[in-house]
Protein backbone atom coordinates (compact mmCIF):
# COMPACT_ATOMS: atom_id res chain seq x y z
CA UNK A 1 0.00 0.00 0.00
CA UNK A 2 2.69 2.04 1.36
CA UNK A 3 4.82 1.54 -2.24
CA UNK A 4 1.54 2.09 -3.86
CA UNK A 5 1.41 5.46 -2.63
CA UNK A 6 4.91 6.60 -3.01
CA UNK A 7 4.08 5.07 -6.95
CA UNK A 8 1.57 7.33 -7.76
CA UNK A 9 3.26 10.81 -5.69
CA UNK A 10 6.25 9.23 -7.39
CA UNK A 11 4.38 10.08 -10.99
CA UNK A 12 3.43 13.37 -10.48
CA UNK A 13 3.65 14.85 -13.85
CA UNK A 14 3.79 11.29 -15.59
CA UNK A 15 0.77 10.93 -14.86
CA UNK A 16 -1.77 13.07 -16.95
CA UNK A 17 -5.43 10.93 -16.07
CA UNK A 18 -4.86 10.39 -12.40
CA UNK A 19 -8.52 10.26 -10.51
CA UNK A 20 -8.50 10.17 -6.60
CA UNK A 21 -9.05 6.98 -5.57
CA UNK A 22 -12.26 7.15 -4.49
CA UNK A 23 -14.89 5.83 -7.34
CA UNK A 24 -17.86 5.36 -5.66
CA UNK A 25 -19.30 8.96 -7.33
CA UNK A 26 -19.05 7.57 -10.72
CA UNK A 27 -21.29 7.81 -13.15
CA UNK A 28 -20.63 5.21 -14.78
CA UNK A 29 -24.27 5.65 -17.27
CA UNK A 30 -22.54 8.27 -18.76
CA UNK A 31 -19.70 6.84 -19.89
CA UNK A 32 -21.82 3.28 -21.30
CA UNK A 33 -23.84 5.33 -23.26
CA UNK A 34 -20.55 6.97 -25.02
CA UNK A 35 -18.93 3.68 -25.12
CA UNK A 36 -21.63 2.19 -27.07
CA UNK A 37 -20.48 -1.26 -27.96
CA UNK A 38 -17.50 -3.03 -28.55
CA UNK A 39 -17.01 -2.69 -32.36
CA UNK A 40 -16.49 0.97 -31.90
CA UNK A 41 -13.85 0.48 -29.83
CA UNK A 42 -10.96 0.47 -32.62
CA UNK A 43 -12.23 3.24 -34.40
CA UNK A 44 -13.01 5.48 -31.72
CA UNK A 45 -13.53 8.65 -33.36
CA UNK A 46 -12.21 12.25 -32.09
CA UNK A 47 -16.03 13.11 -30.61
CA UNK A 48 -16.14 10.10 -28.61
CA UNK A 49 -12.76 10.39 -26.88
CA UNK A 50 -13.72 13.80 -25.77
CA UNK A 51 -16.98 12.47 -24.79
CA UNK A 52 -15.70 9.78 -22.94
CA UNK A 53 -13.25 12.15 -21.59
CA UNK A 54 -15.59 14.87 -20.29
CA UNK A 55 -17.78 12.06 -18.75
CA UNK A 56 -14.76 11.22 -16.99
CA UNK A 57 -13.46 14.00 -15.66
CA UNK A 58 -17.00 15.06 -14.77
CA UNK A 59 -16.94 11.96 -12.89
CA UNK A 60 -13.66 12.85 -11.06
CA UNK A 61 -15.11 16.13 -10.31
CA UNK A 62 -17.54 14.20 -8.41
CA UNK A 63 -15.81 12.07 -6.63
CA UNK A 64 -13.17 15.12 -5.48
CA UNK A 65 -13.31 18.77 -3.84
CA UNK A 66 -12.99 21.11 -7.01
CA UNK A 67 -11.89 24.60 -5.35
CA UNK A 68 -14.94 27.31 -5.47
CA UNK A 69 -13.72 30.44 -6.85
CA UNK A 70 -13.49 31.97 -3.77
CA UNK A 71 -10.99 29.73 -2.49
CA UNK A 72 -7.23 31.09 -2.30
CA UNK A 73 -6.19 28.10 -4.58
CA UNK A 74 -8.99 28.66 -7.10
CA UNK A 75 -7.84 32.74 -6.98
CA UNK A 76 -4.02 32.10 -6.89
CA UNK A 77 -4.76 29.60 -10.36
CA UNK A 78 -6.98 32.34 -11.99
CA UNK A 79 -4.31 34.96 -11.37
CA UNK A 80 -1.40 32.98 -12.28
CA UNK A 81 -3.14 31.60 -15.82
CA UNK A 82 -4.88 34.92 -16.96
CA UNK A 83 -3.31 35.83 -20.21
CA UNK A 84 -1.53 32.91 -20.61
CA UNK A 85 -0.89 32.24 -24.08
CA UNK A 86 -1.06 28.85 -25.47
CA UNK A 87 -2.01 27.00 -29.00
CA UNK A 88 -5.33 27.37 -30.24
CA UNK A 89 -6.17 23.22 -30.64
CA UNK A 90 -6.58 23.22 -26.61
CA UNK A 91 -9.35 24.38 -24.94
CA UNK A 92 -8.44 23.84 -21.33
CA UNK A 93 -10.43 23.79 -18.29
CA UNK A 94 -8.44 24.41 -15.09
CA UNK A 95 -9.45 23.66 -12.12
CA UNK A 96 -7.72 22.74 -8.18
CA UNK A 97 -8.55 19.89 -6.50
CA UNK A 98 -8.31 20.25 -2.64
CA UNK A 99 -6.42 17.26 -2.06
CA UNK A 100 -2.65 17.22 -0.32
CA UNK A 101 -1.23 15.55 -3.09
CA UNK A 102 1.29 16.49 -5.14
CA UNK A 103 -0.23 15.96 -8.58
CA UNK A 104 -1.55 17.13 -11.72
CA UNK A 105 -3.75 15.78 -14.51
CA UNK A 106 -5.00 16.38 -18.12
CA UNK A 107 -7.82 15.04 -20.23
CA UNK A 108 -7.99 14.76 -23.81
CA UNK A 109 -11.00 17.05 -23.54
CA UNK A 110 -8.57 19.80 -22.33
CA UNK A 111 -9.51 19.42 -18.51
CA UNK A 112 -6.77 19.64 -16.60
CA UNK A 113 -7.04 19.42 -12.87
CA UNK A 114 -3.84 20.55 -10.48
CA UNK A 115 -3.97 19.66 -6.59
CA UNK A 116 -3.80 21.58 -3.68
CA UNK A 117 -1.19 19.27 -2.71
CA UNK A 118 1.18 20.14 -5.54
CA UNK A 119 0.23 24.22 -5.67
CA UNK A 120 1.65 24.45 -1.79
CA UNK A 121 5.23 23.40 -2.94
CA UNK A 122 5.44 25.19 -6.03
CA UNK A 123 5.87 28.38 -6.95
CA UNK A 124 3.81 30.41 -10.01
CA UNK A 125 6.09 29.01 -12.47
CA UNK A 126 6.39 26.45 -11.39
CA UNK A 127 2.71 25.43 -11.42
CA UNK A 128 2.33 27.23 -14.88
CA UNK A 129 5.47 24.82 -15.91
CA UNK A 130 2.85 22.16 -14.68
CA UNK A 131 -0.23 23.30 -16.62
CA UNK A 132 2.08 23.67 -19.83
CA UNK A 133 3.24 20.28 -19.43
CA UNK A 134 -0.30 19.44 -19.20
CA UNK A 135 -1.88 20.88 -21.86
CA UNK A 136 1.37 19.38 -23.90
CA UNK A 137 -0.01 16.00 -23.19
CA UNK A 138 -3.61 17.43 -24.33
CA UNK A 139 -1.93 18.85 -27.51
CA UNK A 140 0.52 16.04 -28.71
CA UNK A 141 -2.44 13.96 -28.60
CA UNK A 142 -0.94 11.69 -25.83
CA UNK A 143 -4.27 11.52 -23.52
CA UNK A 144 -6.39 10.64 -26.80
CA UNK A 145 -3.94 8.33 -27.09
CA UNK A 146 -3.80 6.85 -23.30
CA UNK A 147 -7.86 7.31 -23.21
CA UNK A 148 -7.81 5.27 -26.51
CA UNK A 149 -5.63 2.84 -24.73
CA UNK A 150 -7.52 2.31 -21.79
CA UNK A 151 -10.96 2.13 -23.42
CA UNK A 152 -9.90 -0.51 -25.78
CA UNK A 153 -8.08 -3.14 -23.77
CA UNK A 154 -11.14 -2.55 -20.89
CA UNK A 155 -13.47 -3.55 -23.81
CA UNK A 156 -11.13 -6.25 -25.05
CA UNK A 157 -11.68 -8.27 -21.79
CA UNK A 158 -15.57 -7.89 -21.83
CA UNK A 159 -15.56 -9.27 -25.55
CA UNK A 160 -14.43 -12.37 -23.80
CA UNK A 161 -17.96 -13.11 -22.70
CA UNK A 162 -19.44 -11.16 -25.43
CA UNK A 163 -22.75 -13.94 -27.54
CA UNK A 164 -24.43 -13.64 -30.37
CA UNK A 165 -24.36 -10.55 -32.29
CA UNK A 166 -20.93 -10.04 -31.27
CA UNK A 167 -21.66 -6.95 -29.77
CA UNK A 168 -20.68 -6.63 -26.00
CA UNK A 169 -21.98 -3.85 -24.92
CA UNK A 170 -19.67 -2.34 -21.98
CA UNK A 171 -21.15 -3.45 -18.52
CA UNK A 172 -20.52 -0.98 -15.37
CA UNK A 173 -17.87 -3.29 -14.21
CA UNK A 174 -15.99 -2.83 -17.93
CA UNK A 175 -16.59 0.79 -17.05
CA UNK A 176 -15.06 0.37 -13.37
CA UNK A 177 -12.18 -1.56 -14.92
CA UNK A 178 -11.32 1.14 -17.32
CA UNK A 179 -11.73 3.38 -14.77
CA UNK A 180 -9.21 2.10 -12.92
CA UNK A 181 -6.78 1.72 -16.00
CA UNK A 182 -7.47 5.47 -16.34
CA UNK A 183 -6.26 5.47 -13.12
CA UNK A 184 -2.97 3.53 -13.31
CA UNK A 185 -2.59 5.00 -17.01
CA UNK A 186 1.74 5.86 -17.30
CA UNK A 187 3.22 7.93 -20.33
CA UNK A 188 5.79 6.59 -22.37
CA UNK A 189 9.42 8.67 -21.41
CA UNK A 190 9.27 9.87 -25.04
CA UNK A 191 5.54 11.29 -24.18
CA UNK A 192 6.91 12.82 -21.12
CA UNK A 193 9.93 14.75 -22.95
CA UNK A 194 7.95 16.03 -25.40
CA UNK A 195 5.54 17.30 -22.75
CA UNK A 196 8.52 19.00 -21.23
CA UNK A 197 9.83 20.51 -23.94
CA UNK A 198 5.99 21.91 -25.15
CA UNK A 199 6.15 23.04 -21.56
CA UNK A 200 9.40 24.82 -21.80
CA UNK A 201 7.98 26.64 -25.22
CA UNK A 202 4.99 27.82 -23.31
CA UNK A 203 7.37 29.00 -20.89
CA UNK A 204 9.31 31.10 -22.98
CA UNK A 205 6.42 32.75 -25.32
CA UNK A 206 4.83 33.58 -21.88
CA UNK A 207 8.11 35.00 -21.15
CA UNK A 208 7.49 33.25 -18.07
CA UNK A 209 10.93 31.82 -15.93
CA UNK A 210 11.62 28.78 -18.48
CA UNK A 211 14.21 27.81 -14.86
CA UNK A 212 11.12 27.36 -13.32
CA UNK A 213 10.58 23.92 -15.17
CA UNK A 214 13.66 22.49 -13.66
CA UNK A 215 13.14 23.57 -10.34
CA UNK A 216 9.44 21.77 -10.40
CA UNK A 217 11.43 18.78 -11.15
CA UNK A 218 14.14 18.90 -8.62
CA UNK A 219 11.62 19.57 -5.97
CA UNK A 220 9.72 16.75 -7.15
CA UNK A 221 13.03 15.07 -7.00
CA UNK A 222 13.90 15.80 -3.76
CA UNK A 223 10.73 14.64 -2.48
CA UNK A 224 10.72 11.37 -3.96
CA UNK A 225 14.63 10.80 -5.34
CA UNK A 226 15.51 9.91 -8.75
CA UNK A 227 15.15 6.03 -8.54
CA UNK A 228 15.33 4.87 -12.25
CA UNK A 229 13.68 1.67 -10.95
CA UNK A 230 10.79 3.00 -8.86
CA UNK A 231 9.71 5.04 -12.25
CA UNK A 232 10.57 1.89 -14.39
CA UNK A 233 9.55 3.44 -17.95
CA UNK A 234 9.46 6.56 -17.17
CA UNK A 235 12.38 9.14 -16.90
CA UNK A 236 13.08 10.10 -13.48
CA UNK A 237 12.36 14.01 -12.43
CA UNK A 238 16.33 14.68 -11.69
CA UNK A 239 16.78 13.11 -16.13
CA UNK A 240 13.67 15.36 -17.00
CA UNK A 241 15.38 18.64 -15.05
CA UNK A 242 18.82 17.78 -16.88
CA UNK A 243 16.65 17.27 -19.87
CA UNK A 244 15.24 20.58 -19.55
CA UNK A 245 18.16 22.17 -18.50
CA UNK A 246 19.97 21.62 -21.16
CA UNK A 247 17.72 22.92 -23.32
CA UNK A 248 17.06 26.28 -21.93
ZN1 LIG B 1 3.35 13.94 -18.00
Amino acid sequence: MLKTLVKLSVMVLTVAMLFQPAFSGFDLGGMLEAGKDLTTAATLTDGQVKQLASEASRASDQANKVAPPSSPYAQRLAKLTTGMKIDGNVKPDIKVYLVRDVNAFAMADGTIRVFAGLMDQMTDDEVRYVIGHEIGHVSLGHSKKALQTAYMTSAARKAGSASGSGIAKLSDAALGDLAEKLVHAQYSQTHENEADQYALKLMKINKYDPKASVSALRKLEKMYGNDRSVFSSHPAPGDRADALEKAI
